[in-house]
């Protein structure tokens, strides 16, 4: 069900989610400091409740309304990625709902790089939690239309457009001057590190849990099978008894089976991989051949997302 900006505050305003465009993917949103609204968010998207979920605020200003410190360096890393696919993950305040941040000691902050959104944010004066508008561990939406699929049509849904990012935001946990990667994204770690000075801690064991790290995430229906060389791919069609449909990167010969080509750019592909993967899915085959992106840095977080989609196999 699509409804206007003004329908959306209201909805949010009386404890309901509502799902909203942003540059990343689109997020089922709801008022982060109401725990009833944001009890729905888990049983919509049937999310195990030890998944915290990111606040997404109107800008840097109101940081201080959540994280109980704002270290020197995070300010840094928001001052040059926010509005923008950019996480930052502060100890939190204890006012800030347990329900949000999972019982955790930090919260999650994002200002979106969206116009509507941010109109939004400012004009209800809330600020909104919202994970991916999607099931628990299915593909991200990227249009309206992916989130009705997904959630059904009761769902309210402000329509924003295609996103322009296209995979979910970078996410960094700031403690002083430290700071670690939890999620990649399509912010690089070699800008966070030339602005931090310093390189991302590597100490695993601290890390706070991330949903986004489960290895089976951002998943089709249908299995998916990697493929590094697209000779190999190919052959696999040709010869493979289920039937297939490919997603190819960048120019090259073709399959026999039904395919979908990207560019070799990797920020578009990031703009059209769930949108590409959607319409895969739809097809109804038995098996998803995916050519993968060279493991340079900037295809890194490309790589994460088809790597945990395909896990289920
Ligand atoms: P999604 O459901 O795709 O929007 O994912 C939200 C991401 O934000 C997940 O990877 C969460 O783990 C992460 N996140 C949210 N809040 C926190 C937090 N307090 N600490 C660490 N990660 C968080
Ligand atoms: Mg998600």
């Amino acid at each position: 069900m699509l409804v206007n900006i003004k329908q959306a505050i209201a909805l949010l305003k009386q404890s309901q989610v509502v799902a909203i465009p942003t540059e990343t993917v689109y997020g089922l949103a709801a008022d982060a400091s109401n725990d009833e609204a944001l009890q729905k968010i888990y049983a919509i998207k049937e999310r195990p409740a030890d998944n915290p979920l990111i606040v997404h605020i109107a800008d840097a200003n109101q940081v201080n309304n959540w994280a109980a410190e704002f270290p020197p360096l995070a300010q840094k890393l928001a001052k040059a990625f926010w509005p923008g696919p950019f996480t930052l993950v502060l100890p939190a305040k204890d006012s800030v709902s347990k329900i949000v941040r999972s019982g955790q000691s930090t919260v999650a902050l994002r200002v979106p790089s969206h116009a509507l959104t941010l109109q939004l944010l400012k004009q209800s004066g809330l600020a909104l939690a919202a994970p991916s508008a999607n099931k628990f561990t299915q593909l991200s939406p990227t249009t309206a239309a992916h989130v009705a699929a997904s959630l059904g049509d009761d769902v309210a849904v402000l329509d924003g457009g295609a996103c322009k990012v296209g995979i979910e935001s970078t996410i960094v946990s700031v403690k002083g001057d430290d700071w670690q990667l939890l999620r990649l994204g399509m912010v690089s770690e070699a800008s966070m590190e030339a602005l931090a000075g310093r390189p991302a801690l590597k100490n695993q064991q601290n890390l706070p849990k991330v949903p986004g790290q489960h290895s089976l995430h951002y998943s089709p229906k249908t299995p998916i099978k990697l493929f590094v060389s697209r000779d190999v791919l190919i052959n696999f069609a040709k010869t493979s008894q289920k039937s297939c449909a490919a997603l190819l990167i960048g120019e090259g010969a073709k399959p026999i089976c039904k395919y979908v080509d990207l560019p070799k750019q990797a920020d578009d592909v990031a703009k059209q991989l769930y949108s590409a993967l959607h319409e895969l899915d739809a097809l109804n085959v038995a098996q998803l051949l995916v050519e993968t992106p060279p493991a340079d840095s900037e295809w890194l977080a490309i790589l994460d997302r088809l790597m945990r989609a395909a896990c289920q196999n």
